[in-house]
């Protein structure tokens, strides 16, 4: 089946064509990063703004890049959340207006579900699998038993792992979103300096970052104080090493206790190279691991249509009283 779906629940304008539920036809991505730059954040007003001038142009794009028309397609799908609000409604509005025009089915996507299925993108899925959820806004260990069922086993009690990312760049002085600014400087960095890891009760497959990110603040303004020289590398290299060893650790405890036959890394901190090296390296031998390419990692709309072919698959529509959801919950 050929699916047209449509992300944007953030920053990110996308719209992609998707056929079987495993191939790119066509995978659009305007990102709006420039224009939230300059206030340290996403500023939702800006944020739906530009989804609302960017949507027809994109989805038109990924339309004419995937050389189909709106009669050969089989569904619309779209993130109908979490996320913001006002950007959800700018997606899910568009994909009702072409479901209703063409009389396609609508189909409503989890974003953490698109997070997940990128994965089906790289390989074909086998079940049960655990998935570990490391995105700007969550940060879950998910157990899939089979296709579109979702178990939460964990997740974080505080920040998100990318929103810890985000909030030590920003006091490093590095421009947002600074997950990828630390990695690059981690790379160079060695982890000298010793930071706390959350490991929280014995059995928790649940997740803390606060604590980190308040340790890594206050040690760097402690040596500013002090007048002090720090390497930010060494800054890098240690929080990283700290969050790595945490999201490791647990995922491997999961894989252990748990019947898993295939571990999926997904969301846009999945894009980290010292994460994705760290878990080549610890589960090379144990279990068969899929890592989505860096563009599948981070929001796409490819990753919604791949989340959707199992909704079609089942006959699991939405009607027109689709609204964006920004509290959605994945289970
Ligand atoms: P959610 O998916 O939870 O709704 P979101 O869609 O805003 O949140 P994503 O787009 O999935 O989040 O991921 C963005 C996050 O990924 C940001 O916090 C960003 O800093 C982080 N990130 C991107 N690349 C890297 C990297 N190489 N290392 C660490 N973090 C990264
Ligand atoms: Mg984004
Ligand atoms: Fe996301």
């Amino acid at each position: 089946e050929l699916i047209l779906a449509i992300e944007t629940s953030c920053d990110e304008t996308s719209a992609a064509v998707i056929k079987g539920g495993t191939d790119i036809v066509s995978n659009i991505v305007s990102s709006q990063i420039e224009s939230h730059k300059r206030f340290g954040g996403v500023v939702p007003e800006v944020a739906s703004r530009h989804h609302v001038e960017q949507i027809t142009l994109i989805v038109e794009q990924a339309m004419k890049e995937a050389q189909v028309s709106f009669s050969d397609l089989d569904a619309v799908a779209v993130t109908e959340g979490p996320g913001l609000v006002g950007a959800l409604l700018i997606g899910v509005n568009a994909a009702k207006a072409i479901a209703f025009a063409r009389g396609l089915p609508l189909i409503g996507v989890h974003h953490i579900a698109g997070h997940i299925y990128a994965n089906q993108l790289v390989r074909p899925l086998t079940y049960p699998l655990l998935a570990l959820v490391v995105s700007g806004g969550h940060t879950e260990l998910v157990y899939m038993e089979k296709e579109g069922s979702f178990t939460i086993i964990g997740q974080t009690r505080d920040d998100a792992v990318g929103e810890a990312y985000d909030k030590v760049a920003r006091t490093l002085g590095l421009p947002y979103p600074g997950g990828p600014h630390i990695d690059r400087l981690a790379a160079a960095g060695e982890a000298t300096i010793s930071f706390p890891r959350a490991w929280l009760e014995s059995d928790s497959y649940d997740f803390s970052f606060s604590g980190l990110k308040s340790a890594v603040i206050n040690t760097l303004h402690n040596y500013r104080q002090r007048g002090e020289e720090v390497k930010v590398e060494d800054v890098a290299a240690s929080f990283q090493q700290s969050v790595i060893d945490v999201l490791v650790g647990k995922t491997k405890r999961a894989v252990e206790e748990l019947e898993v036959k295939q571990l999926l890394l997904a969301g846009g901190v999945a894009a980290n190279k010292g994460l994705r090296a760290a878990l080549e390296k610890e589960f090379s031998s144990s279990v068969e691991l899929i890592i989505p390419p860096l563009e599948l990692c981070t929001d796409n709309a490819a990753m919604i249509g791949a989340a959707a072919s199992i909704k079609w698959k089942q006959q699991r529509f939405s009607g027109y009283e689709l609204n964006g959801n920004p509290g959605l919950s994945l289970m």
